[in-house]
């Protein structure tokens, strides 16, 4: 069994497709084992985002990431690090397959719906980040 973080961006809950988004998790066997809507500070984006902090568009993305209310899970499942990742898409969603999330709702590279940790350690962090253990319920 495997954990991942997932983020509902401030585009997906303003497009008001929150339920959508979880439907699509549940309905691949996926189960939530934590979930929380927050609204996030800059320096939050910031420490979230410390790994891209060098790229060009760092600034944007935790500009976008702040300008509204968020939705933050844990994802539990076999394998649900790259489950999650097919469910959601490629960054850019022109080259993000059909029936994906981000091709079906994403309007622009940066603001593409979903966040999905890439990797064990990654999710180790990101799920650290948002939750503590009593936070989480295995499932
Ligand atoms: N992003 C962007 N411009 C780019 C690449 C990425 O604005 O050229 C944003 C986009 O919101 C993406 C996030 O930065 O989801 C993190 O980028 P990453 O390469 O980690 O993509 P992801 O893992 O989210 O698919």
């Amino acid at each position: 069994m495997e954990r991942t973080l997932s983020i509902i961006k401030p585009d997906g809950v303003a497009k008001n497709i929150i339920g959508e988004v979880i439907k699509r998790f549940e309905s691949a066997g996926i189960k939530i084992a934590a979930m929380k809507m927050i609204h996030l500070t800059k320096s939050q984006a910031q420490g979230f985002y410390a790994v891209h902090k060098e790229r060009p568009f760092f600034d944007s993305l935790t500009d976008f990431m702040t300008s509204g209310p968020i939705v933050v899970m844990v994802l539990e499942g076999e394998n649900v690090i790259a489950e999650n990742r097919k469910i959601m898409g490629a960054t850019n969603f022109k080259e993000a397959e059909e029936g994906t999330i981000r091709r079906e709702y994403a309007t622009d590279i940066e603001k593409n719906v979903v966040h999905g940790s890439d990797a064990p350690e990654t999710a180790a962090f990101e799920i650290s980040y948002f939750f503590n253990h009593l936070e989480i319920q295995s499932r």
